[in-house]
């Protein structure tokens, strides 16, 4: 990281603008990833400890902890009744409102601070670098609208980052077509976006035009769980190698993926825990205004806690994402689409309320709970269009405040796969 060139500056100058230090977080990654193992969980227990006390004093929702077991798992539905509960009397800073954008119907309002931000930034950055990526090097997102927003304040951000937005919202043959020229000639070093839309670009470029691209470095795939199937694609068509990268920023989970193709989990930034149902559980130990600990991801992974990765880096392995495999969308063709899409999609509308997708060998139904002044199906049937050009089923249903299917927990299920 050289002080004077003009990516460290582009950067510095993003903190200052932003109150944040992601050159910081940055530095303190890059020192920490070759400390062994026992080090590494050293400082996560020590953060962890640190964070409980503060949260313990300054938080009503912790005030009674005094130990990780004394911890229930925290779920989005707890946080939801009252989050001002969560919010630190003791921090001072300006916090920052956020949503999550994963596989949830209604999204979970919640708050993040400066340094949080420039560490979930940091870890992103790091996945890039080992892309190959140099800092001030040009960046394609390629992702749906959680990734980035087109006020002026994300506009400014973007370009003194400088990185060039792509939206998947339709991603038709045309679209691509226009963005694989666009990233050739804005001469794109690294690409970062979504699985399934950067799959659907390279299954056009193998299929329809063979194109090379001199000046991509590498690709970071980000936000969906990334198959080998389409690992493969992705890199025959852009010819270079895809690290897969995995968040929750809610939970401060972040992980990159090294040279030797391992998840390392970046536990000096939360403190996880897997139940015996494979899902994990996280505390974020950078989150000092809104505390969240032995948070509930919905998320279920694998650890492969003996795996000593021949990188060299000390951060523990994940031996695999399973995603949320009750959340996935399964096509006549086999196409798999995760839920998040549907909340993307659905997100920007307010007067959708909730949404359930049920669907089977044949059929999909979207049922969608809105404002009765609104039930009207013309309104609402663009979203079905939508869904036809990314899902092939026989037949395509769209129902209006009909009731949602229950589950046995009385949780609301986003997607049902009523064949299994
Ligand atoms: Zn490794």
């Amino acid at each position: 990281m050289k002080e004077t060139s003009l990516g460290y500056m582009r950067l510095k100058f993003i903190d200052l603008m932003r109150g944040t230090d992601m050159l910081k977080a940055l530095r303190e990654l890059k020192k920490q990833q070759y400390w062994n193992r026992e080090r590494l969980k050293k400082i996560e227990d020590e953060r962890f400890e640190e964070i409980l006390i503060d949260a313990a004093k300054s938080s009503s929702h912790y005030q009674n902890i005094a130990s990780y077991q004394d911890l229930n798992i925290l779920t989005k539905d707890v946080i939801k009744i009252s989050p001002e509960n969560f919010i630190s009397t003791n921090y001072s800073s300006s916090l920052t409102l956020k949503a999550t954008s994963g596989s949830t119907g209604s999204p979970l309002i919640y708050y993040t601070t400066r340094e949080a931000l420039s560490y979930m930034w940091a870890g992103i950055i790091f996945s890039w670098q080992i892309a190959g990526y140099a800092l001030g090097d040009k960046v394609a997102f390629i992702s749906g609208t959680s990734l980035f927003k087109n006020d002026f304040k994300h506009v400014l951000f973007h370009k003194l980052f400088n990185i060039k937005t792509y939206s998947t919202f339709s991603l038709n043959d045309e679209d691509i077509e226009k963005y694989i020229i666009d990233i050739n000639k804005s001469k794109i070093k690294i690409i970062y976006g979504y699985a399934t839309a950067l799959n659907k670009m390279a299954e056009y470029i193998l299929e329809k035009r063979k194109i090379d691209f001199p000046t991509l470095k590498g690709i970071v795939s980000s936000a969906e769980v990334l198959t080998d199937e389409h690992r493969k694609n992705i890199e025959n068509a852009f010819g270079v190698k895809v690290y897969n990268q995995y968040g929750c920023n809610e939970g401060g989970v972040s992980a990159f993926e090294c040279e030797e193709n391992h998840l390392h989990l970046i536990n000096t930034k939360c403190k996880y825990e897997i139940d015996s149902d494979g899902n994990l559980i996280a505390s974020d130990l950078i989150n000092k205004g809104f505390f969240m600990l032995r948070y509930f991801t919905g998320d279920k992974l694998i650890m492969d806690e003996n795996n000593i990765c021949s990188c060299g880096r000390g951060f523990p392995v994940i031996e695999k994402v399973i995603g949320r495999s009750y959340d996935i969308v399964i096509d006549n063709k086999n196409k798999i689409l995760h839920a998040a899409f549907f909340n993307i999609l659905f997100k920007e509308d307010p007067s959708i309320r909730q949404f359930q997708i049920q669907f089977d060998k044949s059929k999909i139904s979207i049922n969608l709970k809105v404002d009765e002044g609104c039930a009207k199906s013309e309104r609402y049937s663009k979203y079905l269009d939508i869904i036809k050009q990314h899902l092939c089923f026989d037949e395509y249903n769209l129902n209006l405040n009909a009731p949602f299917l229950v589950s046995q927990n009385a949780k609301h299920k986003y997607v049902i796969n009523t064949a299994a």
